[in-house]
């Protein structure tokens, strides 16, 4: 056994969240480890939709959502799927997730989202500027496209919430979408939301936060946490393999494998994962500008360094299943109803989302251990909200007491 490495914040896992956590806190002088058995951006932070989405307050569980589930789960074309394999595992996951869906549940989660929404694209400005990123990001908003009709004004939930949010949408004609993104085929209508931005290559940009922390000095462990428990005196020990890690603080952010940690500690957290997929396209220069998505094919085309991606869908299944080759093919056709000329696919992937059945994400200390901070479960927005979740997860360090208002996502909101 090597001597333990003593240090002042532990931050583990090196995804978006815990590579933005790390670098703030190494930008503030603080001692930082950050621990990860891979490399550093390698989990769900890589092959995402890269879109900065400020709109995306309607929580995936709505009203709206839950008419529609039987549809969604048993229709093979459906962004929605569960491996039978995995259901019964699912069940209290997915018992949770009808609960949050009701109107009373679902606008409460919204709300909260939102508060958290209004401050992340500043926190992504600001955040995006000292670590010398700005150059991945393109604030070019994002396109809804309504390919066969357009829905009434305001038939959909989301779109009222959005609404009684202040978020800015603005509705576009077929002529409007056209002028915006001219090798678009034509579409009945689209929604902008001008506010958006997206990352033109999450890899290279947490590979360059990566680089910029540890030119700050903090320093990487290529480790898996194993063992994770308080200790007298008040710190907390990590056990990796035959490495050991003493910190005063530690920042749990191993995204969706952050449960199990959490529960040695005694929170008990309903975490699980939306797995969801990509396929990508080489090509020279982009046939869109920003991210478009197709509302009926619930995926999103965006614009990446030197190809296009499409990514999204829903697969319940957890997080040991391998690849799903129909889901592949569900995301290939669908690339191609909307560019059939489209050349071969050069890439494909499969990432975990860690989901909490309420949509929100888990940002607090622990009540089992006031050191030990949980930042993890962004769903569908973690790349989104990494840098006003960071903000936050210092300002709980450093016992700060300026917004943002974290208890609708304290991690022991579920009992
Ligand atoms: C198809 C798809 C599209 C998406 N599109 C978008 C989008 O457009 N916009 C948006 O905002 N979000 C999007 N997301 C969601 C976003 O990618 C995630 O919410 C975000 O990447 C989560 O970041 P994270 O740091 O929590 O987790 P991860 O990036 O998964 O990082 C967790 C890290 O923890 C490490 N780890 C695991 N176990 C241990 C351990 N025991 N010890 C140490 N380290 C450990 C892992 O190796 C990993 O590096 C999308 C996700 C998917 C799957």
């Amino acid at each position: 056994m090597v001597a333990p490495i003593k240090t002042h914040i532990a931050v583990v896992g090196a995804g978006i969240i815990g590579l933005a956590t790390a670098f703030r806190l190494a930008a503030a002088g603080r001692e930082v480890v950050v621990i990860d058995p891979n490399e550093p951006g390698s989990g769900a932070s890589c092959g995402n939709a890269g879109t900065l989405a400020p709109y995306a307050c309607a929580p995936v569980g709505n009203p709206d959502v839950l008419r529609n589930l039987p549809g969604l789960l048993f229709n093979a074309e459906s962004p929605l799927a569960i491996r039978l394999a995995a259901s019964p595992s699912l069940v209290p996951w997915l018992s949770r997730f009808v609960r949050q869906s009701l109107p009373a549940a679902a606008r409460r989660n919204g709300v909260a989202l939102a508060g958290l929404l209004r401050e992340a694209m500043p926190a992504w400005r600001e955040l995006a500027d000292q670590a010398h990123v700005t150059n991945l990001l393109r604030y070019e908003g994002c396109l809804y496209l309504y390919r066969e009709k357009a829905p009434a004004k305001d038939s959909e939930w989301g779109a009222r919430l959005r609404n009684e949010m202040g978020v800015r949408q603005k509705r576009l004609t077929a002529a409007e979408v056209a002028e915006m993104e001219p090798a678009l085929p034509p579409v009945a209508g689209g929604l902008l939301f001008p506010d958006a931005a997206h990352i033109i290559d999450p890899a290279v940009l947490s590979g360059r936060m990566a680089a910029a922390t540890e030119s700050l000095g903090a320093s990487f462990q290529r480790a898996r946490v194993e063992r994770l428990a308080s200790q007298n005196g008040g710190t907390i020990r990590l056990t990796c393999g035959d490495r050991i890690v003493d910190a005063h603080t530690v920042v749990l952010a191993a995204g969706a494998w952050s449960q199990s940690l959490a529960l040695q500690v005694g929170d008990k957290i309903p975490l699980d994962t939306e797995r969801g997929y990509h396929v990508e396209f080489d090509m020279d220069s982009p046939l869109i500008k920003r991210p478009v998505s197709p509302i009926d094919l619930g995926l999103y085309f965006t614009p990446m360094l030197g190809r296009l991606r499409v990514a999204g869908t829903v697969e319940l299944g957890g997080l040991a299943a391998p690849l799903n080759p129909a889901r592949i093919a569900l995301l290939e056709r669908g690339a191609r109803k909307l560019f059939p000329n489209l050349g071969p696919m050069s890439g494909q992937w499969l990432g975990f989302r860690p989901s909490l059945p309420d949509s929100l994400p888990v940002i607090g200390r622990s009540r089992h251990g006031g050191n030990l901070i949980h930042a993890f479960g962004h769903g569908h927005l973690g790349m989104t909200l990494a840098a006003i979740t960071s903000r936050a997860v210092v300002g709980l360090i450093e016992r700060r007491n300026d917004p943002p208002d974290l208890s609708a996502f304290a991690p022991d909101r579920f009992g």
